[in-house]
């Protein structure tokens, strides 16, 4: 019998009328469950929900707040295989990808459990005699979230433990295609103590959930991760509804790997090989465009391409597999009219993207590096969020740098070399939020800030300390004692 997964209301599970089944992309006759599919009545409920719990929750001693999210902490660690299991059986990542991302989910928690502790102030001396200034951070009131489908325990974990941490209430709603893990997270939070309404969980479609969120006037921001389209869809909502609401949007990116002739050759080639198919290529952070100096080319090609050869496509949770399926039909689709683009664009599809059969019914796609590619065709501008990759090969440094900038992206943004005065050259004139220096342009720290520039982010970033920025409000306060 499929198990059925209810919306968390209130406190309370609500089910609903309608639901999603959740299929496994490694196997596609294995449902996971049936997850329900919520309504805008759910959205109101739970808002209202999360209205009543903040006065309370704002106000809660911070001794509180941590308590709740050191102890969520500790059971996602204690249960972190059983939650990466489950992770890459929705998702498709492999099981060390799901493992490893439901421990970063715990290390998360435990960052802002501490956080809760460390939210201070400045006093300042005023102009005018006799009056303080204090200058004091406050929550913000309701937070609804909308997340992707990539990072199915991370995003929703890095968003809500700041929002938590720092008083505010949540209505969240995770991607259609994931929704067991984030079941699983705010399970686990509200168990850990949270008081009822303050964490609301309402799953199901984003025209419908996303939107009733995104429609109602006592949500008073939205924190999204998804498309750069649906973003600015979210962006221009916030800014035309009344009250307008605050907003934080982190998007695509079209990130570049540079390799200049003096790189190691073997450091570069594990950096494009993690760095543009793990994790099956979705990562917003994946580097789709290898610029590689004249040099070099034909040896980082031909390396390249016979460890890509190597690479175990499979299962995601079968032992041994290096790059899992593809998420879904749609998302193969995509992947797979990118390549007849890249075809037709006059890039040479050098290895791969060929449709695999494996013992069960999966959408799993070899890994796909197209090389003579120029930074003006659509593979290489816009973002595939699959396990694709073009190689452009530019003279030297100096157009390898204008090739890596020139896009409508921003957020990470890698170089290998052994030239210390490239690499402090290309940390400081490239234009993304993130930048690697003989590291995968995927693949970050969880205590210090996650963003990007141009089309990639819009708002305050995400992550570490600097997570405060947006999931508080500033006050100043001036007191005259006479
Ligand atoms: P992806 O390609 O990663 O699925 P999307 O931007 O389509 O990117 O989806 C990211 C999140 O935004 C998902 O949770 C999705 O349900 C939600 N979403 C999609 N369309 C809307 C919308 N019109 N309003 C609000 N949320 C939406």
């Amino acid at each position: 019998m499929t198990v059925q997964f209810s919306n968390f209301i209130a406190g309370e599970s609500v089910s609903a009328s309608q639901a999603t089944a959740n299929i496994n992309p490694s196997n596609t006759h294995d449902v996971i469950g049936e997850f329900a599919s919520g309504t805008k009545t759910d959205v109101d409920a739970a808002v209202a929900a999360a209205k009543a719990a903040f006065p309370a929750w704002s106000r809660s001693n911070p001794q509180m707040r941590h308590d709740v999210l050191k102890k969520a902490s500790d059971e996602v660690m204690a249960r972190k295989e059983e939650l990466g299991r489950i992770l890459s059986r929705e998702e498709g990542k492999t099981l060390a990808e799901g493992i490893g991302e439901a421990t970063r989910a715990g290390q998360i928690l435990a960052f802002f459990a501490g956080e809760t502790l460390r939210l201070n102030g400045e006093v300042v001396n005023s102009i005018r005699p006799g009056v303080g200034i204090e200058v004091t951070r406050e929550a913000l009131g309701v937070i609804g979230m909308i997340t992707p489908w990539n990072f199915p325990i991370a995003i929703p974990a890095w968003k809500l433990a700041p929002a938590l941490a720092y008083g505010n209430t949540v209505v969240i709603k995770p991607a259609e295609l994931v929704p067991h893990s984030a079941f699983m997270l705010v399970d686990i939070l509200n168990r850990a103590g949270l008081p009822k309404g303050v964490l609301n969980l309402v799953m199901g479609k984003g025209s419908v959930v996303g939107q009733a969120i995104l429609d109602h006037k006592d949500v008073t921001a939205i924190s999204f991760t998804g498309s750069v389209g649906t973003g600015r869809r979210i962006a221009a909502a916030c800014v035309t509804s009344s009250p307008m609401k605050k907003v934080q949007l982190e998007m695509g990116g079209k990130n570049p790997l540079v390799v200049l002739d003096d790189a190691d050759l073997d450091v570069a080639v594990d950096c494009a090989l993690n760095g543009a198919f793990f994790s099956t290529g979705q990562r917003c952070t994946a580097s789709s465009r290898l610029i590689v100096t004249e040099g070099i080319h034909d040896k980082f090609v031909a390396a390249l391409t016979a460890r890509m050869q190597g690479l175990v496509v499979d299962d995601a949770l079968k032992s041994g597999t290096q790059i899992g399926p593809v998420v879904d039909p749609g998302q193969l689709k995509v992947d797979e009219d990118y390549i007849a683009i890249g075809r037709a664009e006059g890039a040479k599809l050098h290895w791969g993207g060929e449709r695999l059969n494996r013992e069960n019914p999966g959408y799993y796609l070899q890994p796909a590096l197209f090389t003579e590619c120029t930074n003006q065709m659509r593979i290489s501008r816009e973002e595939i969020f699959g396990p694709v990759a073009g190689v452009i090969r530019v003279k030297n440094y100096d157009e390898a740098l204008a090739v890596a900038n020139d896009t409508d992206f921003g957020l990470s943004s890698g170089i290998c070399t052994t030239s210390l005065k490239h690499a402090t050259h290309y940390r400081r004139n490239s234009e993304a939020g993130m930048v690697m220096v003989n590291l995968p342009t995927a693949g970050v720290d969880y205590h210090v800030p996650f963003g990007g520039r141009k089309g990639s982010s819009y708002g305050p970033r995400e992550q570490g300390a600097y997570a405060r920025e947006f999931f508080t409000t500033v006050k100043t306060a001036y007191t005259f004692a006479g």
